[in-house]
């Protein structure tokens, strides 16, 4: 029986710029993504049937609430990115994916669009079906905006609604922590309250800074927290005014920047090197308010084989 296992790293977002909603309900976007030391596992194993199935088990503290946040069956992205792909194929083929969650569920790191980027690496291998990261793209692309991204990693310049993924040039390894908050927010609802906000206003169209680029060229800490950005975090905090409380314990500890990330409630923090990266840790475990702390770093590559 052949089975393929894979490991997907999580994603931030250095800057998240977001223009007034499209006809089509999306929001164009001017992003970087960072993918991060944080990783999902994915297992898929041919069957011999055509049936597509997956089981998740949680590696968290609180690993049973989790859990029960994942879907099962044909609402699970997995299986989706899974059917998509032997659609694409034209083939008749089933799998059976097990994915080993890490990434927090609903908390703006793209978790679920990971899984779908680990099913697609590891169904194309399991299927022996030959495609290149690149060929994967645009079936990426039909599952989510954070899902071509992650088949690569790095870090990356994300324009159209976030799936259109560009390299850019970046130097040095960052110290991040993450925050991540008991109960998920949903991205849906994170942009329903950013069009109810700027309903009226004149929202520009998005634009990745200049500043943020400069400083991932020259692989300048200081100045990448400088211009870390989020155009969601007003919409995040209208819906969890709390988080301004942990992104506070963050800037308390000197973090050099502090931000939401994407869509929430996860907030992040970058620490000049590890041992700034631990001071950062304690400070926020110590603040309660937060359900786990994690460090981390990055950038890391996207799917990698495991095993
Ligand atoms: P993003 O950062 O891409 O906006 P997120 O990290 O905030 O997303 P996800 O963890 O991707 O959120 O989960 C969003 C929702 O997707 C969950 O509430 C869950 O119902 C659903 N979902 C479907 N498949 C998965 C999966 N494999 N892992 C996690 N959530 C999944």
């Amino acid at each position: 029986m052949t089975t393929v296992s894979v490991r997907v790293p999580a994603k931030i977002n250095l800057c998240l710029g977001v223009g007034p909603v499209r006809e089509d309900g999306f929001h164009p976007l001017a992003t970087v993504y960072q993918a991060v030391d944080l990783h999902d596992e994915l297992r898929a194993t041919v069957v011999d049937s055509d049936e597509i199935t997956v089981t998740t088990t949680v590696d968290v503290e609180d690993a049973e609430a989790e859990a029960a946040l994942v879907p099962e069956g044909w609402d699970n992205i997995a299986v989706r990115a899974a059917a998509a792909l032997r659609e694409h194929a034209g083939i008749e083929a089933g799998i059976d994916l097990a994915i080993r969650k890490v990434i927090p569920v609903a908390g703006g790191m793209a978790g679920g669009s990971a899984d779908a980027a680990a099913a697609l690496v590891a169904c194309n291998d399991a299927w022996g079906l030959g495609y290149s990261r690149h060929d994967l793209e645009p079936v990426a692309a039909s599952l989510g905006s954070d899902v071509p991204f992650l088949l690569h990693g790095g870090n990356a310049i994300g324009g159209g609604r976030g799936e259109t993924v560009s390299p850019v040039l970046a130097r040095g390894s960052y110290h991040w922590v993450f925050a991540v908050a008991a109960e998920g927010l949903s991205t849906a609802a994170v942009y329903a309250e950013f069009d109810r906000l700027n309903e009226g206003r004149d929202v520009p169209e998005p634009e990745v800074p200049d500043a943020l680029l400069a400083a991932l060229r020259s692989g300048d800490a200081q100045a990448l927290g400088a211009a870390l950005s989020n155009d969601l975090t007003e919409a995040s905090l209208s819906l969890r005014p709390e988080l301004e409380a942990t992104l506070d314990v963050g800037r308390q500890a000197e973090a050099l920047g502090a931000i939401i990330s994407g869509s929430g409630p996860t907030c992040l923090f970058l620490a000049t090197d590890e041992q700034h990266s631990l001071d950062i840790a304690i400070a926020l475990a110590g603040a309660g308010g937060c359900a786990d702390v994690v460090q981390s770093t990055g950038p890391v590559p996207g799917v990698r084989f495991i095993g």
